[in-house]
């Protein structure tokens, strides 16, 4: 009889200590966002789920501490649990909370202090471009200039602008600059939309214990429907936490769709709605440290669309890597998750 996955007995063997690990999802910031966050929360007046957890954040503690610093304490914890290399982006809201003009400059200044954080240490850090789509024109030209100029390595949007997703032709411009460039956009979670926040609101789901997959993975869904991926066939998506929940539930949605393809309420797509995401989209393992969930995701979606993450610092380091050693894959699979899949689809260097 076959083990149960997860089971003493389905354990690999201790895993070697030479693999390369990439963590593909790990937040930084820097002074100016965590001052310009202290302004809009002290001007808002109605709850807001991502200004709840701000406010939290801005108290101060292990967690601002740990976000602000990318020179000391998390090189000495990637040391230890044997992480080689630190995909940076800055922490979610990114720069979407504030206007147009004060997200354009706060963006270019964290691209510019996340290039110089790179150079500070060779080989220990990569990062992702922050961009604000309030301005879609000027977020094209600051992604030209980052990876470009800054040599970034792809693109990070925290899910919805003022409650619109980038399936709006509006944004548009921003999903073909980052296929014209042969980068990612890395989808990255925050709070729902202010109509589904407020169903989550009285039992305060609307963080990571669902909200945030019910957000990123609406956002992502909506993307393929809307036929992006038709218009974009090079555009490559990447979602954090296992695929936000899509994975497990591409069947159903390529059921459903099919039976009501004469909806005039969508366009008609030149493939499933599986295909697209199999296709244009990679996932990572961001705070979702679960075997049976990492092999399914294995059988559904292959090994080339997985990439180690840890969610660093709002998930343990250790915990995550301990996770990935101990995955009960074959070798050859846990080289591409760990690293192979983050070199090619970042252009990290091998
Ligand atoms: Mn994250």
């Amino acid at each position: 009889m076959k083990p149960e996955p997860g089971s003493a007995a389905h354990q690999a063997p201790p895993a070697k200590k030479s693999y390369r690990r990439i963590a593909t999802e790990e937040a930084f910031t820097i002074p100016e966002q965590m001052d310009v966050m202290r302004e809009v929360v002290a001007n808002s007046k109605e709850y807001d789920p991502d200004l709840f957890l701000w406010n939290r954040t801005l108290a101060g503690g292990t967690l601002y501490s740990r976000l602000l610093d990318v020179d000391d304490e998390r090189l000495r914890i990637m040391d230890h649990d044997g992480v080689a290399l630190h995909l940076l982006s800055l922490t979610s809201t990114g720069v979407q909370m504030l206007d147009a003009d004060k997200g354009t400059a706060l963006a270019t200044l964290a691209n510019d202090r996340l290039a110089e954080t790179i150079r500070r240490h060779p080989g220990r850090y990569a990062g992702l471009a922050t961009v604000a789509p309030q301005d879609p024109a000027r977020a094209v030209k600051e992604i030209e200039r980052a990876i470009h100029t800054l040599k970034l390595n792809g693109v990070i949007i925290n899910s919805h602008t003022n409650g619109e997703y980038l399936s709006e032709p509006k944004y548009w411009p921003i999903l073909e600059a980052v296929a014209a460039l042969d980068v990612p956009l890395y989808i990255h979670p925050r709070s729902p939309v202010p109509a589904m926040a407020a169903a989550y609101r009285p039992d305060h789901l609307e963080h990571a214990i669902w909200g945030y997959q019910a957000e990123t993975g609406l956002h992502a869904l909506r993307l393929i429907v809307s036929g992006v991926f038709d218009r974009i066939p090079n555009l490559k998506i990447i979602l954090g936490h296992m695929g936000e929940a899509l994975p497990y539930w591409l069947y159903r949605i390529d059921d459903r769709h099919h039976r009501a393809r004469n909806n005039k309420d969508r366009p008609l797509l030149q493939q499933r709605p599986s295909d697209y995401f199999k296709q244009n989209f990679k996932i990572t393992t961001s705070g979702m440290n679960w075997h049976p969930v990492l092999q399914f995701c294995l059988a559904v979606l292959g090994a080339d669309n997985i990439m180690f993450a840890i969610d660093y610092p709002y998930q343990d380091s250790d915990e995550a890597v301990a996770f990935m050693n101990t995955a009960p894959i074959s070798e050859e699979d846990k080289e591409k998750i760990f690293h192979g899949n983050a070199e090619r689809v970042f252009h990290i260097p091998a």
